[in-house]
């Protein structure tokens, strides 16, 4: 059925406050139109049961991109085309950037716009896998105020979000703590731009070494609503990659998806297509790694003396070790640089390795020690971070044992936490404790290598 232009009433009351004050007088009386283009699309399809549009276009509230040291705020009605433009995202978030080159030809990118792709809420659309992966919060304001909601959770259903009738996306926010991460992303449909997706998969992944420190993915097309891959990630999370630990993902990603046939594709594709993107994204990630770890090394083999020992130095805190890594410099690879760091950490006399312990914050707790350098505090936190979810319980006794520990020994405990429980770390050191001092030193030394060894792998993929 043709759409008579008469039957339909736009206004554009151009502010913010003016479009949340109508909204709350007449709720679900108005539909938004940002740039118009799912809407538009309704409307010459005869399928707009809307007939009191109010338009977002170009709000100033909704246009900007904040950046702050925490987090990048979009504004709702931002188009594709200021997301490719903006240094942050396109630096920060690739995926994002990526996604917004994919969607539509150029005149869509200039019009659509995040928000109306969020709110339009189809389970194929380009933007959605890259906010599950980020862990996008969404900020909806009416005229009773603002409420953030994590994206995760903001659909529902098939077509189905939490967005009040009074209610606007007022900005996504994208938390900035993913430097480090290498990005994969993939649309499969009959062409990129200009064309729905069949699949789509967004996905970051953090290595230390060859294992697969922390992982992210997200599906578009194989649910009611885009969705991450938690068991998937599950498989994943601290193991190394090699072909069986690919072939397990791939199968686990093929069963956890829930797609359906239609015009475009057939479910067993859609479920086929989804095993072999998460088997791609890992090879792709240990390719990248490879060319990440030759640039960084090849930048650190060119500084000077002073240069590259100071850099080095977090990944150990002794300034002996560093600055004996740095006068064996040139190293051509990972494990040549890893091999005589070992070396030169074996050698050190006990003063040396004391210097190291000194830089660790304890066991379960935040605070870092004043002689510990930000990108030291930072990789603490990361190594610490399953003691952070541990109960009030474990918590005081850890506390407990760091007491004994240091009155005994005159020290902080020393263990390469990453991938181990509060619990387990807890076990280690009341077993340590019975340790005689020369024993307890060696054992601290040792595990000081193994937190060297992650830091330098982590340092390498900078
Ligand atoms: C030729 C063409 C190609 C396309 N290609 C792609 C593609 O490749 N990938 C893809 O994902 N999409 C594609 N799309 C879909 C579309 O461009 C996107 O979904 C776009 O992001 C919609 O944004 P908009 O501002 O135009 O939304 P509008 O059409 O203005 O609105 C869409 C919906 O969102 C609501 N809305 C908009 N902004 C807000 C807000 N701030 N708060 C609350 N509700 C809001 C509206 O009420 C409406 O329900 C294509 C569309 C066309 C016409």
């Amino acid at each position: 059925m043709r759409s008579d232009p008469a039957d339909y009433e736009l206004v554009a009351p151009g502010s913010l406050s003016a479009v949340v004050s109508l909204l709350a007088e007449q709720p679900g009386q108005w539909l938004p139109i940002a740039g118009g283009t799912d809407v538009m699309v309704q409307y010459a399809a005869g399928k707009l049961v809307s007939r009191k549009l109010v338009s977002l276009w170009n709000l100033s509230e909704l246009r900007g991109v904040g950046v702050t040291d925490d987090a990048v705020s979009i504004g709702a009605g931002c188009t594709y085309t200021d997301l490719r433009q903006h240094e942050v995202v396109e630096r920060e978030f690739p995926l994002l950037a990526r996604a917004a080159r994919w969607t539509g030809g150029i005149a869509n990118q200039n019009r659509g716009t995040l928000g109306g792709n969020i709110v339009n809420a189809s389970p194929a659309a380009d933007s959605l896998p890259a906010l599950l992966v980020y862990e996008a919060e969404l900020i909806l304001v009416s005229a009773r105020g603002e409420r953030r909601v994590r994206y995760l959770d903001f659909h529902t259903g098939y077509k189905q979000t939490l967005l009040a009738a009074d209610e606007l996306i007022l900005a996504v926010c994208l938390p900035r703590h993913l430097a480090g991460y290498l990005a994969y992303s993939r649309k499969v449909g009959a062409r990129n731009a200009q064309a729905i997706s069949k699949v789509c998969v967004a996905a970051l992944g953090r290595l230390a070494g060859d294992v697969i420190e922390d992982v992210r993915i997200a599906a578009g097309s194989v649910a009611p609503v885009p969705v991450r891959l938690q068991k998937t990630e599950q498989v994943l999370r601290g193991k190394t990659i090699d072909a069986a630990l690919s072939q397990r993902a791939r199968e686990t990603a093929m069963g956890e998806v829930r797609p359906i046939d239609d015009i475009r594709s057939t479910a067993r594709y859609r479920a086929a297509v989804v095993g072999n993107l998460v088997a791609e994204f890992l090879r792709q990630i240990t390719g990248g790694r490879q060319g990440r770890l030759s640039e960084v090394l090849a930048r650190w083999n060119g500084l000077s003396h002073e240069e590259s020992a100071l850099e080095i130095l977090d990944c150990c805190g002794s300034s002996a070790w560093s600055r004996q890594l740095a006068a064996g410099r040139p190293f051509d690879d990972e494990l040549s640089l890893i091999t005589a760091a070992d070396e030169i950490w074996n050698r050190l006399p006990p003063q040396d390795w004391l210097q190291a312990f000194s830089k660790h914050p304890r066991i379960g707790e935040r605070k870092t020690p004043q002689a510990a350098s930000p990108q030291s505090a930072a990789w603490s936190a990361q190594e610490q971070q399953d003691v952070t979810a541990a109960g009030e319980a474990i918590h005081s006794a850890l506390a407990e044992a760091n007491r004994e520990y240091e009155q005994r020994f005159g020290r902080v405990f020393i263990v390469c936490a990453t991938g181990k429980s509060a619990t387990e770390m807890l076990d280690i050191m009341l077993s340590r404790l019975r340790n005689d001092d020369a024993t307890e030193l060696r054992a601290a030394a040792e595990e000081q290598r193994k937190i060297t060894n992650l830091r330098l792998k982590k340092w390498l993929q900078r």
